[in-house]
């Protein structure tokens, strides 16, 4: 179970009503039965429930499990596409790992705006489910060139298009941070491509010769970093 705060062995933790929903009506725990808890900082604890409730309940920190497990620092940049798809783009890159996820708005990009609560619930979710130790932050929504004007400098930039380098070719090079960068539907305008092409940092990448939506694209690049750069 994720939790918001940070916690340390010994303390209590007030629980919300979902959370007090999901352990005691879903999964039908009770008083002196222990869980796995964990948050962004201190990592996973074993936690005993001591009061249960519907509306709410208490846990005890027994004590750390694992510290915080820091995934590599890849960020996904995708352009949202529709909820079901993006829900699930979140959710994968949540399980594969990525340190960061960034909704962008394209030049062919529809969407006009996210539920980042809501994604953010998915990334939880998704953390939760793999016996992961970090959630990774979903950000606003934001617009390419804006995010692109304020690049940092270290940080390479893979991005999913036509292009004629595999990405074992383009991955190679000094390490570093890196990102994926995933387009909408409609593909990248050629405004973006010009762009793209002219940052010293961005390299176009391709993933295989067949068009895939943009929803198995994100899951296949974040496949092909980890294989070649995670660790
Ligand atoms: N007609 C669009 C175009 O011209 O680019 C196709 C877009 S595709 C459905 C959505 C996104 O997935 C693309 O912008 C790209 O980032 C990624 N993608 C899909 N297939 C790819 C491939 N074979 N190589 C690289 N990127 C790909």
């Amino acid at each position: 179970l994720y939790l918001e705060q940070s916690l340390h062995e010994g303390q209590s933790v007030s629980l919300t009503r979902e959370q007090a929903h999901y352990l005691f009506g879903v999964m039908r725990l009770t008083v002196g039965e222990e869980i796995l808890v964990f948050e962004g900082k201190n990592g996973e604890f074993r936690a005993e429930i001591v009061e249960t409730g519907k509306r709410g309940g208490v846990l005890t920190c027994v004590e750390q499990t694992r510290p915080l497990q820091l995934p590599p620092d890849l960020w996904l940049l995708f352009a949202p596409i529709k909820k079901a798809r993006t829900d699930f783009i979140v959710e994968k890159a949540a399980e594969m790992g990525a340190a960061r996820i960034c909704p962008v708005q394209t030049e062919f990009t529809n969407a006009e705006r996210i539920r980042r609560d809501r994604l953010q619930a998915h990334a939880v979710e998704a953390a939760e489910q793999c016996g992961g130790t970090f959630v990774p932050e979903v950000a606003e929504l934001a617009r390419l060139d804006r995010v692109l004007a304020d690049w940092p400098a270290e940080r390479r930039l893979m991005f999913c298009d036509e292009a004629l380098v595999g990405a074992r070719e383009a991955l190679a090079g000094p390490s570093g941070p890196w990102a994926i960068l995933i387009g909408p539907e409609g593909g990248f305008s050629d405004t973006e491509r010009r762009r793209l092409h002219d940052m010293e940092q961005a390299v176009a990448v391709s993933l295989g010769p067949r068009i895939l939506r943009a929803d198995t694209a994100a899951v296949a690049a974040l496949t092909l970093w980890q294989s070649s750069l995670g660790d």
